[in-house]
């Protein structure tokens, strides 16, 4: 499974975009940097966009997604839960059609095909099983285990606050692409909006050891891009790394990771 890191911050600028993966050239999760960081050729090779939920930063590209594939005459498969669907539908609509709305044009053929998905119900996209997993965010939202067909596999958190023991109930990930939002030092401002900080994350990891016997390799995104913040989140991730004896890497913007 190759993994490619489009997205691992929490705002945009040309050398940063919001939260997006892509696994092997045709799955993506979330859609904070599918437009900026791929071809059109390489947006088209996309066959399923999986959300996590439906906050901007997360879902910023489909409109103009849209566009691309409807000029190609082409398809976007979206799955995610409701939430997603109705803030789309809000955004497209609002106040009088503040864009095409690709959900249900063309009418004989939407250029967006969205399947709602229910938490813990797997599916199956090209081989590839799917598990939504509930998380703990200040809206719905859910994270991805994705089963590759030789039996690798990756688990990404999407946007998450602390009290993950349920969630880890359910997966096994080789590989866990988790949020860190924020240094230590913001722990209110973070436990309000329902993010992880380094001190967060490494209790969650305590958590995980716990339940599952091990630790996987953790890759951090959505962290704040400034400086010093940004420093100071990475010496804390690399503290804590020592600390459990596994690797922590901070994700940046076209690293690719092979499972
Ligand atoms: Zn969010
Ligand atoms: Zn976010």
């Amino acid at each position: 499974m190759n993994i490619r890191f489009l997205g691992t911050h929490n705002s945009e600028s040309k050398d940063t975009n919001p939260a997006c993966i892509l696994i092997d050239h045709f799955l993506a999760i979330d859609a904070g940097g599918l437009v900026s960081s791929l071809s059109f050729s390489e947006q088209l090779a996309i066959k399923a966009l999986l959300v996590t939920h439906h906050h901007f930063d997360h879902i910023k590209d489909i409109p103009m997604m849209g566009l691309t594939f409807h000029i190609h005459n082409s398809r976007i498969h979206i799955y995610s839960i409701k939430p997603v669907h109705d803030a789309l539908a809000y955004i497209f609509e609002y106040p009088e059609k503040f864009y095409t709305n690709f959900l249900t044009h063309p009418q004989e053929k939407p250029t967006i095909n969205f399947t709602e998905i229910k938490p813990l119900e797997p599916f199956i996209i090209k081989g590839y099983s799917i598990l939504p997993v509930p998380m703990k965010h200040s809206v719905p939202s859910v994270g991805y285990q994705i089963t590759s067909p030789s039996g690798k596999k990756l688990f990404y958190s999407g946007d998450t606050g602390k009290g993950l023991a349920e969630s880890w109930q359910h997966i096994s990930p080789d590989l866990l692409v988790v949020e860190v939002t924020a240094a230590d030092g913001f722990l209110k401002f973070e436990k309000e909006a329902s993010h992880l900080t380094p001190a967060l994350l490494k209790e969650e990891l305590i958590s995980f050891k716990k339940i599952k016997g091990y630790l996987p390799n953790v890759i951090t995104v959505h962290m704040f891009p400034q400086n010093p913040e940004k420093e100071l989140i990475i010496r804390e991730l690399n503290q804590i790394a020592v600390d459990l004896d596994t690797p922590i890497i901070p994700g940046i913007e076209g690293m690719q990771v092979t499972l």
